[in-house]
Order: C-alpha cells, then sequence, then structure tokens
C-alpha cells in the first residue's frame, strides 16, 4: 500500500509558534484556530508517494523525512504490512500565552485505518518524563485524539494485535512485502462466507479444493459458512499434454464423495491462466452435479488464457507472484498469515 508522504517538517515544527489566535478560556486553553482539532482529513494527508523500500539493511544515514532510525524503521515495517501512514501530521497546541502557541507537540505518525497518533520513544525511562507530561496534556486537551507512545517492542505488539501478523520482515527475509494483510484476508473470507451461506441457503453444497494451495483458505472459508457443507479434495499435477506445448492437467487424486446431483462449489486458491480451474470444471461436469460454482481466493486476470466464470473472488491482483496463506515457493512459504510478494531475484 502507497505510504502518505509528509507535510514539511517546517509546518509541523515542535516549536513555539506565533499564529492569531481566539483567547483562551482562563483554565483549559482551547486549541489555535490555525491548527485543526478535528481528526486529519485522509485527502489531505495521505497524497499518493512511493513506498519506503523494504529491502535491504538500514543504512547509518537516516532517509527524508525522518529524523530518527527508528522512525524509518517503523515506516519499512508498516510499508511491509501494507499500513497506511502520514509522517508528522499535525501538530497538536499545548500552551499559550497571551493568544500565541508557546508549546505544541508533532507526534511521529498517524495511522488513518485505525486513527491513531504514535508517538516513537527509543528513551530510557527515566527519560520520558517529559514526554510522557505532553502525551497526559494531549489527552486532556484533545480527548477524542487517540494517541500512543510506544517503544520497538510495543509497536511490533500493536501490529500484532491489529492483526498485522507478528512475522517482522527480518524473520522472513524472501518477502519483499505484504501485499495482503492477515486482518484483509480474514475480513474478506467472512464476507466470501456471508455471500455464499445466504446463495446456498436451504442446501448444502460440497465444496471441492484442489491440493495443495487451496487448504489454508478453503478450512477457513469452511468455518465462515453457515449453512451445512461437506468437503472434498482433489489432487492434479500439470504436464505436457500433447507434445505440442500445451499443457494438460492429470488427476492424482480423485473425488472421494459421489457429486452426482449435489450442488459443487470449486474452492481455489488462485486463478492464473485459468488452465488448472478449466480441466477441472470439465472433469466435475463428467460427473453430473446439480451445480458447479467456482469460489477462488484470488483472481490474477493479467495472465488469463481460458475463458472461465468466476463466482466467488476474494482479491483481484496484479501480475506479480504471490506466496503465503496456503500459497507456495517450492513447497515454502504456505505458512505465512498473509500474502506477500517475494524479492524479484528470487524468482525465475
Ligand atoms: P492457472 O492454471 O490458473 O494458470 O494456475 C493455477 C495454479 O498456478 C494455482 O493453483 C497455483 O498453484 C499456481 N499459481 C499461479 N499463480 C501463482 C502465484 O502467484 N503464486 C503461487 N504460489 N502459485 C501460483
Amino acid at each position: 500500500m502507497t505510504a502518505a508522504t509528509s507535510e514539511p517538517k517546517a509546518a509541523t515544527s515542535t516549536k513555539p509558534r506565533a499564529r492569531p489566535r481566539r483567547a483562551p478560556k482562563p483554565k483549559l486553553p482551547e486549541p489555535d484556530h490555525a491548527y485543526d482539532d478535528s481528526a486529519p482529513a485522509r485527502s489531505a494527508l495521505v497524497p499518493p508517494r512511493p513506498r519506503v523500500p523494504v529491502t535491504g539493511a538500514p543504512t547509518a544515514e537516516v532517509p527524508a523525512p525522518f529524523a530518527h532510525n527508528a522512525e524509518y524503521e517503523f515506516a519499512r515495517l508498516l510499508d511491509f504490512y501494507g499500513v497506511e501512514w502520514v509522517y508528522e501530521p499535525r501538530s497538536f497546541p499545548l500552551r499559550w500565552e497571551r493568544g500565541h502557541v508557546t508549546e505544541a507537540f508533532t507526534p511521529d505518525f498517524y495511522l488513518p485505518d485505525i486513527d491513531l497518533f504514535i508517538e516513537l520513544t527509543t528513551l530510557k525511562s527515566n527519560l520520558t518524563a517529559e514526554k510522557n507530561r505532553k502525551m497526559r496534556q494531549i489527552k486532556e486537551l484533545y480527548p477524542d485524539t487517540k494517541i500512543m507512545m510506544l517503544k520497538k517492542r510495543d509497536y511490533l505488539r500493536l501490529l500484532a494485535n491489529y492483526g498485522y501478523g507478528t512475522l517482522t520482515p527480518g524473520h522472513v527475509p524472501e518477502v519483499d512485502r505484504v501485499m495482503i494483510t492477515q486482518a484483509k484476508l480474514q475480513q474478506r473470507v467472512h464476507e466470501l462466507g456471508e455471500q455464499i451461506s445466504r446463495d446456498y441457503a436451504d442446501k448444502e453444497p460440497i465444496l471441492v479444493g484442489v491440493l495443495r494451495g487451496v487448504l489454508v483458505f478453503i478450512a477457513d472459508l469452511m468455518r465462515q459458512i453457515t449453512v451445512p457443507t461437506s468437503i472434498d479434495l482433489m489432487a492434479i499435477s500439470s504436464y505436457d499434454g500433447n507434445g505440442a506445448g500445451a499443457a494438460a492437467v492429470r488427476i492424482q487424486k480423485d473425488l472421494d464423495l459421489n457429486i452426482k446431483g449435489r450442488d459443487v462449489i470449486l474452492v481455489e486458491d488462485i486463478v492464473d491462466t485459468g488452465m488448472t480451474l478449466n480441466h477441472v470444471m470439465e472433469y466435475l461436469q463428467t460427473k453430473r452435479p446439480a451445480s458447479v460454482k467456482v469460489c477462488t481466493l484470488l483472481n490474477k486476470p493479467a495472465r488469463r488464457m481460458m475463458d472461465v466464470t468466476l463466482d466467488y473472488v476474494g482479491f483481484e491482483i496484479e501480475d506479480e507472484f504471490v506466496v503465503g496463506y496456503g500459497l507456495d515457493f517450492h513447497q515454502r512459504f504456505r505458512g505465512l498469515p498473509y500474502i506477500g510478494t517475494l524479492k524479484h531475484d528470487l524468482l525465475p
């Protein structure tokens, strides 16, 4: 996901700034008019910008606009998980004198998806008193604002709590970036389950999956479908069918259930050229089911060769090789909780 650029730093300086404002109330000063107290408008704060590269080790030189390496690393981590962010989105005035702001606080990040401001701290605990005071003041003056001060171990935990997974880039160095987060996968699988449950009310469909990439998806999908279902699995292998370069598929493991007269949902991990799906559909039709619909987690239309109908699609994706959530590269990465892309130098 595209990360957002920051406002120019000078505009959000934590230094006291003099601006015309209304006279503050005696006890609790009101925010300056020049500073908008409402949550940052997404369109204003999130202009498109290339993401921070997550490949390569952090450099000694901290790239703009970041002030510290910790901020840069946090931005890289957010980009890895596809979490939208804004660097130093706004200043919160904290003190006024004679109508002028004399103290303000600018949090390091804003995460629009979860409406949260984040201030990173690498300071030792005895030095955080000043920041703590400012955080307390922000909470008093701007009670509707969600803001947290985080150390590195805290933000790794925070990302995990929000469903962005527990694996940091360093744990899976072959993965370039997360394309679809764990949270988005869960949400979409839930929606597909609801849709299928509505469409198959009063029916008892058989879910047919083609091993092995579909395993994780079919197991999650089944648990989101509220009508009774059965499950069956096939295994196929591709081979050079007729010696003329055209691929064909050979069934290595056939269905165990009799699907004659039954409603079948063919569940796929990804539809790419459509060859596999086309062959499996033709095969299933020979068993004379009452109906066959197709549910695929991912659809990669860019390389389509066969005209196939997809009834339920989780996500349409670009022409990139993806792994995780059941999908492999040389049998690896199936266990990743997200869909990610691999670093380009690994791919043939
Ligand atoms: P199709 O026959 O539609 O070209 O390809 C379907 C199969 O190709 C999928 O079931 C999957 O095994 C494999 N495939 C296609 N694209 C990808 C991808 O991006 N990642 C992975 N891991 N497998 C893919």
